[in-house]
């Protein structure tokens, strides 16, 4: 397993729609393995594929660290080729943030729920009913697959208390704890 360097909020490749996989081989198995690791050595709680330069419909999650005793856990789950074939409930506020574009948080208005079908890291057919949290880091992360960044959603307001930020990162000048890879 290896952890790769991890793009940040400039780069072209997050802003390419990813394509479908189409080959479920041990090439697959291992790039699913970098992103776990890559996700948890940056202390991220979901990490999409293009995130790490590659353009291709996955994305890895883990969020059980942000959820209450009582709740289901649903644990390490990769979603290769999601659907998200219902989103439901009200829409509410939640602050988001995203290891392309470190340090930086805002709040982002999404719906409550999703259900979505995919495949696991095993390449078996899943579908998952999802609230809380979990509901959120997949909308962001399906987001990635899209070319779509949390920052697209905030007003223009919100982007300017952001823009020094940004800079920095675009610049590589922001100190970062994990591996990043500013655009060339
Ligand atoms: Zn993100």
């Amino acid at each position: 397993m290896a952890i790769l360097p991890i793009v940040t909020y400039n780069d072209d490749v997050l802003r390419e729609k990813a394509k479908p996989v189409t080959e479920f081989n041990e090439e697959t198995k291992e790039l699913i393995d970098n992103m776990f690791e890559t996700m948890y050595n940056s202390d991220g709680v979901g990490l999409a594929a293009p995130q790490i330069g590659v353009s291709l419909r996955i994305f890895v999650i883990d969020a059980d660290n942000m959820l209450e005793e009582e709740d289901e856990k649903p644990g390490p789950l990769a979603f290769i080729n999601p659907e998200i074939v219902e989103k439901s409930g009200r829409k509410i506020p939640l602050d988001e943030g995203c290891l392309s574009i470190p340090e930086v948080t805002d709040k982002v208005i999404r719906p409550e729920g999703v259900k979505v079908t995919f495949k696991d890291q095993n390449f078996e057919d899943r579908e998952i009913d999802a609230d809380g949290w979990v509901s959120r880091v997949i909308q962001h992360e399906y987001d990635h697959l899209e070319g779509i960044l949390f920052i697209d959603y905030l007003s223009l307001f919100r982007k300017r208390m952001h823009k020094n930020d940004l800079k920095e990162i675009e610049e590589g000048k922001r100190e970062v704890k994990y591996p990043v890879r500013p655009k060339l």
